[in-house]
């Protein structure tokens, strides 16, 4: 797939102990956008890289509060092994990172495959990896990008806010001056590129924007940049949370999605048409727009992403684009004089931490390149706020609130071939039982313990 070369395993090991890492944790993130892990001790990693480490199968039916749902079909036991091998880097993605903020220990991710080896259908990154190669297939590369918006908290059993706002201010980030000195260095050191940090709009809320780069990358980047987050807040006695909703009023935390398709080197989605888009780019956003309902079942899945999807919050509440509009659910940022030709993106707000980002770029590129595929036709952009409209004057427009409850959710994600096709009946079959698990957890519990149960998962 790559010409990238796997670096061999003893090579690793040997630039490893020369810096001092005791140990690899190879990292993964499940169905319900949780990284789960393995450590092993460096002397390990060959015969890991090898052979791989045993985990359950039953890790794809893991619900958000680490139950295991045995409702689907296909993992209805407790039996089954499969075998964690560390990616580190032939197939494209990362490789391994010496983590700057945990001293001695090293960070990769993994693939899931079969005990002999083969592929284990309930392997998420298998299924970006293929998604990728389907679109250099079609004669594209894609460019993905995250905003990471988190709370940031004191260490303790109760929610105590780190900085007091106001929005955006310098007063704000100075309450956290010392973890953001801390950040900065750990990120750079961790070879993770940031275009800016701020404090954000939510009570305690801190964003920072990690560059774009190919999808593999950056699902890995989105991993390691929790892992490079907690360790430096940690350090300076602070919590992050990275939940859709921290608290049960005010804004939510968004991991909005930004994409665009590159050919011959030139960003794709450019062009004289109206917004400066071509006819890739109309097409490539019709794509999205066409399957928002399903495709938010995969890049926003959670009862927390539910919670959060509120008209007025910025978060995506209604399924329709603007240009540069910041309600809409797609808002696509235009290249401008100052930006040059190559900036066009499209961001999808309706995506946060509870998505397996594997999963949710896989979605993403698939509808847009299907929507390029089918030359799918483009509403005109709205610039307006439609939360302040009427149900009538929404619907005359053709725009519908997205799923703001699981039995929606469900039916949408359900419907829809394309989430189907991307995620393969198996794993469909196994996002639906963990989705069903949740939703029986929360109807048993009130909004706030939902809440407070996933404010510290991701
Ligand atoms: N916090 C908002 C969200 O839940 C997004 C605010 C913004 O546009 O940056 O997605
Ligand atoms: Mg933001």
């Amino acid at each position: 797939m790559s010409a990238v070369q796997q670096p061999s395993p003893e090579d690793v090991v040997a630039t490893l102990t020369r810096q001092g890492v005791r140990g690899v944790t190879v990292g993964w993130v499940d169905n319900n956008g949780i990284v789960r892990s393995r450590t092993v001790p460096t002397a390990e990693l060959p015969a890991v890289a090898r052979r791989g480490v045993g985990i359950t199968a039953a890790f794809a039916v893991f619900d958000s509060h680490d139950g295991i749902t045995f409702a689907h079909e296909g993992l209805a036991t407790p039996s089954g092994d499969v075998r964690l091998v560390p990616e580190l880097g032939g197939a494209g993605g990362r490789g391994v990172t010496v983590l700057a903020g945990q001293p001695g220990l090293a960070w990769v991710d993994g693939r899931q495959l079969d005990p002999d080896g083969g592929t284990w259908p309930y392997c998420q990154r298998a299924v970006l990896e293929r998604q990728v190669a389907l679109a250099a297939e079609a004669g594209f590369e894609v460019r993905a990008g995250y905003e990471i918006e988190m709370v940031v908290a004191r260490e303790g059993e109760e929610f105590l806010p780190a900085h007091r706002g106001p929005a955006y201010s310098a007063n704000a980030l100075r309450d956290v001056d010392e973890f953001v000195v801390r950040l900065l260095g750990d990120l750079e050191a961790n070879g993770l590129g940031i275009g800016q940090l701020h404090a954000e709009y939510g009570g305690s809320q801190v964003e920072i924007a990690l560059d774009a780069t190919d999808p593999l990358t950056l699902a890995d980047d989105q991993v390691l940049v929790r892992q490079t987050i907690h360790a430096a807040a940690r350090a300076e006695g602070l919590r992050v949370s990275f939940a859709p909703v921290t608290t049960t009023d005010g804004a939510g935390n968004g991991w909005h999605l930004h994409t665009s398709l590159t050919r011959d080197g030139r960003n794709a989605l450019t062009g004289d048409d109206e917004h400066g888009l071509s006819a890739v780019g109309r097409g490539y956003l019709a794509g999205l727009l066409r399957e928002l309902p399903g495709l938010v079942a995969v890049t926003a899945p959670s009862t927390g992403s539910l919670l959060r999807r509120r008209p007025g919050y910025w978060a995506g509440a209604y399924g329709f684009w603007g240009v540069e509009n910041r309600e809409a659910a797609l808002r696509l940022v235009p290249s401008s004089t100052l930006l040059g030709p190559d900036h066009t993106n499209v961001e999808l707000k309706a995506s946060d931490a509870s998505a397996n980002p594997y999963l949710a770029l896989a979605v993403v590129i698939a509808a847009g390149l299907a929507g390029v595929r089918d030359g799918a036709e483009l509403p005109a952009p709205v610039q307006e706020d439609v939360g302040t409209w009427d149900d009538a004057a929404r619907a005359a427009a053709g725009i519908a609130p997205l799923a703001t409850t699981h039995a929606e959710q469900r039916a949408h994600l359900l419907a829809s071939p394309l989430v189907r096709d991307v995620l393969g009946d198996d794993l469909l079959g196994a996002f639906v039982a963990c989705r069903d698990a949740d939703a029986a957890w929360a109807a048993d519990h009130t909004v706030d313990e939902v809440v407070s149960s996933l404010r510290w998962v991701y």
